[in-house]
Protein backbone atom coordinates (compact mmCIF):
# COMPACT_ATOMS: atom_id res chain seq x y z
CA UNK A 1 0.00 0.00 0.00
CA UNK A 2 1.37 3.44 -0.94
CA UNK A 3 2.58 5.66 1.63
CA UNK A 4 1.34 9.29 1.62
CA UNK A 5 4.39 11.99 2.45
CA UNK A 6 3.20 15.93 2.54
CA UNK A 7 5.95 18.26 1.18
CA UNK A 8 5.48 21.03 3.45
CA UNK A 9 6.57 23.98 5.43
CA UNK A 10 4.48 27.16 5.81
CA UNK A 11 7.19 29.48 4.70
CA UNK A 12 7.47 30.42 0.81
CA UNK A 13 10.31 29.75 -1.77
CA UNK A 14 11.98 27.16 0.44
CA UNK A 15 12.44 24.54 -1.81
CA UNK A 16 9.24 22.36 -1.63
CA UNK A 17 8.58 22.56 -5.31
CA UNK A 18 11.90 22.07 -6.28
CA UNK A 19 12.24 19.01 -3.97
CA UNK A 20 8.68 17.34 -4.70
CA UNK A 21 9.45 17.32 -8.21
CA UNK A 22 13.03 16.24 -8.07
CA UNK A 23 12.32 13.46 -5.24
CA UNK A 24 9.38 12.35 -6.66
CA UNK A 25 11.09 11.81 -10.04
CA UNK A 26 14.69 10.41 -8.68
CA UNK A 27 12.40 7.68 -6.55
CA UNK A 28 11.04 6.74 -10.36
CA UNK A 29 14.43 6.64 -11.45
CA UNK A 30 15.40 4.25 -8.63
CA UNK A 31 12.09 2.13 -9.81
CA UNK A 32 9.32 2.82 -7.49
CA UNK A 33 6.09 3.85 -8.62
CA UNK A 34 4.92 7.19 -7.89
CA UNK A 35 2.12 9.98 -7.76
CA UNK A 36 2.95 13.69 -7.35
CA UNK A 37 0.29 15.91 -6.35
CA UNK A 38 0.85 19.68 -7.47
CA UNK A 39 -1.91 21.10 -3.86
CA UNK A 40 -0.56 24.64 -4.50
CA UNK A 41 -2.81 27.03 -6.81
CA UNK A 42 0.50 28.40 -8.79
CA UNK A 43 0.73 25.22 -10.09
CA UNK A 44 4.60 24.84 -10.00
CA UNK A 45 4.95 20.95 -9.59
CA UNK A 46 2.99 20.32 -12.75
CA UNK A 47 4.52 22.74 -14.86
CA UNK A 48 8.42 21.64 -13.61
CA UNK A 49 7.40 19.01 -15.11
CA UNK A 50 5.64 19.69 -18.31
CA UNK A 51 2.44 19.54 -17.82
CA UNK A 52 0.58 22.24 -18.94
CA UNK A 53 -3.61 22.56 -18.82
CA UNK A 54 -5.97 23.72 -21.01
CA UNK A 55 -9.06 25.83 -20.34
CA UNK A 56 -11.14 22.22 -20.55
CA UNK A 57 -8.71 20.20 -18.81
CA UNK A 58 -9.03 18.20 -14.97
CA UNK A 59 -7.49 19.13 -12.32
CA UNK A 60 -6.68 18.05 -8.51
CA UNK A 61 -9.35 20.88 -8.38
CA UNK A 62 -12.10 18.90 -9.67
CA UNK A 63 -10.88 15.29 -8.02
CA UNK A 64 -10.99 17.26 -4.79
CA UNK A 65 -14.85 18.22 -5.40
CA UNK A 66 -15.63 15.16 -7.01
CA UNK A 67 -16.31 16.79 -10.28
CA UNK A 68 -13.75 14.18 -12.15
CA UNK A 69 -12.52 11.16 -12.11
CA UNK A 70 -8.57 10.48 -11.34
CA UNK A 71 -8.47 8.80 -14.69
CA UNK A 72 -9.48 12.32 -16.49
CA UNK A 73 -7.21 13.95 -14.01
CA UNK A 74 -3.85 12.19 -13.87
CA UNK A 75 -1.19 12.98 -16.36
CA UNK A 76 1.81 11.26 -17.60
CA UNK A 77 5.28 12.53 -17.08
CA UNK A 78 9.28 12.10 -18.99
CA UNK A 79 9.56 9.17 -16.49
CA UNK A 80 6.80 6.33 -17.20
CA UNK A 81 7.05 5.47 -12.90
CA UNK A 82 6.19 8.72 -12.71
CA UNK A 83 1.98 10.60 -12.55
CA UNK A 84 1.27 13.65 -11.65
CA UNK A 85 -2.17 15.30 -10.40
CA UNK A 86 -1.61 18.89 -11.99
CA UNK A 87 -3.12 21.79 -10.39
CA UNK A 88 -5.02 24.47 -11.35
CA UNK A 89 -5.97 28.43 -10.64
CA UNK A 90 -9.49 27.00 -9.23
CA UNK A 91 -7.87 25.47 -6.17
CA UNK A 92 -7.18 28.99 -4.53
CA UNK A 93 -11.22 29.31 -4.71
CA UNK A 94 -11.78 25.95 -2.49
CA UNK A 95 -10.78 27.18 0.75
CA UNK A 96 -13.54 29.58 0.52
CA UNK A 97 -15.90 27.30 -1.40
CA UNK A 98 -15.61 24.60 0.94
CA UNK A 99 -15.71 26.61 4.23
CA UNK A 100 -19.01 25.17 5.07
CA UNK A 101 -18.70 21.60 3.74
CA UNK A 102 -19.00 18.71 6.29
CA UNK A 103 -15.82 16.56 6.68
CA UNK A 104 -14.03 19.42 4.29
CA UNK A 105 -10.39 18.90 5.72
CA UNK A 106 -10.97 14.89 4.64
CA UNK A 107 -11.74 15.76 0.79
CA UNK A 108 -8.01 15.20 -0.43
CA UNK A 109 -7.43 11.98 2.16
CA UNK A 110 -10.70 10.38 0.41
CA UNK A 111 -9.58 11.07 -3.46
CA UNK A 112 -6.22 9.78 -2.54
CA UNK A 113 -6.72 6.90 -0.35
CA UNK A 114 -8.22 5.00 -3.27
CA UNK A 115 -5.14 5.38 -5.32
CA UNK A 116 -2.60 3.64 -2.08
CA UNK A 117 -2.86 0.44 -4.13
CA UNK A 118 -1.56 1.84 -7.48
CA UNK A 119 1.41 3.50 -5.56
CA UNK A 120 4.63 2.97 -3.54
CA UNK A 121 4.79 6.65 -3.23
CA UNK A 122 2.24 9.72 -3.41
CA UNK A 123 3.72 13.06 -2.57
CA UNK A 124 1.89 16.50 -1.99
CA UNK A 125 3.66 19.45 -2.85
CA UNK A 126 2.32 21.69 -0.64
CA UNK A 127 1.34 25.91 -0.86
CA UNK A 128 3.30 28.20 1.17
CA UNK A 129 0.23 28.68 3.92
CA UNK A 130 -0.85 26.44 7.15
CA UNK A 131 -4.83 26.99 5.33
CA UNK A 132 -7.09 24.39 3.87
CA UNK A 133 -5.43 22.88 1.82
CA UNK A 134 -2.12 22.33 3.50
CA UNK A 135 -4.92 21.19 6.46
CA UNK A 136 -6.40 17.99 3.60
CA UNK A 137 -2.57 17.84 2.69
CA UNK A 138 -1.77 16.90 6.71
CA UNK A 139 -5.20 14.79 6.85
CA UNK A 140 -4.32 12.71 3.72
CA UNK A 141 -0.69 11.76 4.89
CA UNK A 142 1.33 9.23 6.57
CA UNK A 143 4.18 11.77 7.06
CA UNK A 144 5.59 15.48 6.06
CA UNK A 145 8.89 16.04 4.77
CA UNK A 146 9.91 19.57 5.41
CA UNK A 147 12.50 21.52 2.92
CA UNK A 148 14.31 24.45 5.20
CA UNK A 149 16.22 26.76 3.24
CA UNK A 150 19.80 27.67 4.55
CA UNK A 151 19.60 31.06 5.36
CA UNK A 152 19.58 33.73 7.94
CA UNK A 153 15.95 33.28 9.20
CA UNK A 154 15.74 29.64 8.22
CA UNK A 155 14.27 28.51 11.63
CA UNK A 156 11.82 31.60 12.00
CA UNK A 157 8.26 29.68 11.79
CA UNK A 158 9.87 26.52 12.24
CA UNK A 159 8.97 25.83 15.33
CA UNK A 160 5.47 27.20 15.36
CA UNK A 161 4.96 24.69 12.03
CA UNK A 162 5.77 21.44 13.70
CA UNK A 163 3.60 22.37 16.99
CA UNK A 164 0.82 22.48 14.79
CA UNK A 165 1.88 19.67 12.99
CA UNK A 166 2.03 17.83 16.73
CA UNK A 167 -1.43 19.02 17.33
CA UNK A 168 -2.49 17.83 14.30
CA UNK A 169 -1.04 14.49 15.12
CA UNK A 170 -2.78 14.02 18.34
CA UNK A 171 -6.64 16.19 17.55
CA UNK A 172 -7.05 15.17 13.80
CA UNK A 173 -4.62 12.49 11.95
CA UNK A 174 -2.97 10.17 14.69
CA UNK A 175 -0.96 8.23 11.67
CA UNK A 176 0.78 11.34 10.75
CA UNK A 177 4.80 11.43 11.85
CA UNK A 178 7.33 13.43 11.08
CA UNK A 179 9.56 12.13 8.61
CA UNK A 180 12.14 14.52 9.13
CA UNK A 181 13.68 17.57 7.43
CA UNK A 182 15.82 18.83 4.47
CA UNK A 183 18.46 21.28 4.05
CA UNK A 184 17.73 23.58 0.73
CA UNK A 185 20.10 25.67 -0.96
CA UNK A 186 22.91 25.23 1.01
CA UNK A 187 26.11 26.34 0.04
CA UNK A 188 29.04 24.51 1.60
CA UNK A 189 31.86 28.02 0.93
CA UNK A 190 29.67 30.08 3.75
CA UNK A 191 29.61 29.57 7.49
CA UNK A 192 26.08 30.67 7.54
CA UNK A 193 24.76 27.73 5.58
CA UNK A 194 26.89 25.22 8.58
CA UNK A 195 25.65 26.97 10.79
CA UNK A 196 21.91 26.74 9.44
CA UNK A 197 22.39 22.98 8.98
CA UNK A 198 23.95 22.86 12.47
CA UNK A 199 20.85 24.69 14.10
CA UNK A 200 18.37 22.58 12.01
CA UNK A 201 20.26 19.55 12.45
CA UNK A 202 19.86 20.05 16.44
CA UNK A 203 16.06 20.72 15.77
CA UNK A 204 15.03 18.23 13.97
CA UNK A 205 17.57 15.39 15.78
CA UNK A 206 18.02 12.47 13.62
CA UNK A 207 15.00 13.36 11.58
CA UNK A 208 17.42 15.42 9.44
CA UNK A 209 18.21 14.31 5.93
CA UNK A 210 21.91 13.93 6.05
CA UNK A 211 21.79 14.82 2.31
CA UNK A 212 21.73 18.75 1.63
CA UNK A 213 20.29 19.68 -1.16
CA UNK A 214 22.97 22.53 -2.73
CA UNK A 215 22.38 25.87 -4.45
CA UNK A 216 22.49 24.71 -7.97
CA UNK A 217 21.72 26.72 -10.99
CA UNK A 218 20.32 24.11 -12.95
CA UNK A 219 18.06 23.19 -10.40
CA UNK A 220 16.48 27.31 -10.32
CA UNK A 221 16.46 26.76 -14.47
CA UNK A 222 15.27 23.00 -14.99
CA UNK A 223 11.51 24.69 -14.57
CA UNK A 224 11.20 26.89 -17.43
CA UNK A 225 12.31 23.78 -19.77
CA UNK A 226 9.03 21.70 -18.08
CA UNK A 227 11.93 19.04 -17.03
CA UNK A 228 13.01 17.84 -13.67
CA UNK A 229 16.83 18.21 -12.96
CA UNK A 230 17.27 14.54 -14.48
CA UNK A 231 16.41 15.21 -17.77
CA UNK A 232 17.59 18.88 -17.61
CA UNK A 233 20.99 18.37 -16.27
CA UNK A 234 21.60 14.41 -15.19
CA UNK A 235 25.27 15.04 -14.66
CA UNK A 236 24.83 17.98 -12.39
CA UNK A 237 25.58 18.26 -8.68
CA UNK A 238 21.58 19.40 -8.13
CA UNK A 239 20.56 15.66 -9.34
CA UNK A 240 23.30 13.98 -7.80
CA UNK A 241 21.95 15.08 -4.46
CA UNK A 242 18.51 14.70 -5.68
CA UNK A 243 19.26 11.30 -6.18
CA UNK A 244 21.44 10.69 -2.99
CA UNK A 245 18.32 11.81 -1.39
CA UNK A 246 15.96 9.62 -2.82
CA UNK A 247 18.10 6.56 -1.54
CA UNK A 248 18.33 8.00 2.04
CA UNK A 249 14.43 8.29 1.63
CA UNK A 250 14.12 4.75 1.14
CA UNK A 251 17.20 3.44 3.50
CA UNK A 252 15.08 5.16 6.04
CA UNK A 253 11.88 3.11 5.03
CA UNK A 254 14.00 -0.45 4.99
CA UNK A 255 14.42 -0.49 1.30
CA UNK A 256 18.08 -1.67 0.30
CA UNK A 257 19.33 1.32 -1.72
CA UNK A 258 22.97 0.16 -1.54
CA UNK A 259 23.73 -0.11 -5.85
CA UNK A 260 21.33 2.49 -6.34
CA UNK A 261 23.68 4.04 -8.53
CA UNK A 262 23.82 1.41 -10.52
CA UNK A 263 20.11 1.28 -10.44
CA UNK A 264 19.83 4.68 -11.94
CA UNK A 265 22.17 4.07 -14.68
CA UNK A 266 20.28 0.75 -15.66
CA UNK A 267 16.25 1.46 -14.30
CA UNK A 268 13.59 2.86 -16.83
CA UNK A 269 14.90 6.19 -17.59
CA UNK A 270 19.03 4.84 -17.99
CA UNK A 271 20.12 8.25 -17.06
CA UNK A 272 23.82 8.46 -17.46
CA UNK A 273 24.87 9.88 -14.32
CA UNK A 274 28.40 11.06 -13.72
CA UNK A 275 29.29 11.04 -10.14
CA UNK A 276 32.64 12.30 -10.22
CA UNK A 277 31.93 16.11 -9.44
P1 LIG B 1 6.50 28.42 -2.74
O1 LIG B 1 6.42 28.59 -1.27
O2 LIG B 1 6.28 29.67 -3.51
O3 LIG B 1 5.68 27.27 -3.22
P2 LIG B 1 8.71 26.62 -2.74
O4 LIG B 1 8.92 26.40 -1.28
O5 LIG B 1 7.96 25.58 -3.47
O6 LIG B 1 8.05 28.03 -3.00
P3 LIG B 1 10.65 26.50 -4.85
O7 LIG B 1 9.66 27.04 -5.82
O8 LIG B 1 11.00 25.06 -4.96
O9 LIG B 1 10.16 26.81 -3.37
O10 LIG B 1 11.99 27.33 -4.85
C1 LIG B 1 12.00 28.73 -4.71
C2 LIG B 1 12.99 29.32 -5.72
O11 LIG B 1 14.29 28.87 -5.42
C3 LIG B 1 12.70 28.89 -7.15
O12 LIG B 1 13.04 29.94 -8.01
C4 LIG B 1 13.64 27.71 -7.34
O13 LIG B 1 14.00 27.53 -8.69
C5 LIG B 1 14.82 28.12 -6.51
N1 LIG B 1 15.53 26.96 -5.93
C6 LIG B 1 14.99 25.95 -5.22
N2 LIG B 1 15.92 25.09 -4.83
C7 LIG B 1 17.10 25.54 -5.33
C8 LIG B 1 18.46 25.08 -5.26
N3 LIG B 1 18.80 23.97 -4.59
N4 LIG B 1 19.41 25.82 -5.89
C9 LIG B 1 19.08 26.95 -6.54
N5 LIG B 1 17.84 27.43 -6.64
C10 LIG B 1 16.85 26.74 -6.04
MG1 LIG C 1 6.04 25.65 -4.29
Amino acid sequence: MGEIICIANQKGGVGKTTTSINLAYALATLNRQVLLVDFDPQGNAGSGLGVTLGDADKSVYHLLTKTARFEDVVRQTANEMLDVLPACKNLAGAEVELVNVRGRENMLAEALNPLRPMYDFILIDCPPSLGLLTLNALMAADSVITPVQCEYYAMEGLAHFMTTIGKIKQFLNPRLKLDGGILTMYDARMNLSKQVFEEVSHFFGDKVYKTPIPRNIRLAEAPSFGQAIFDYDPACRGAAAYLDLAAEFLSRRGIDVSDYKEAAFTGPAAYNYDFGG
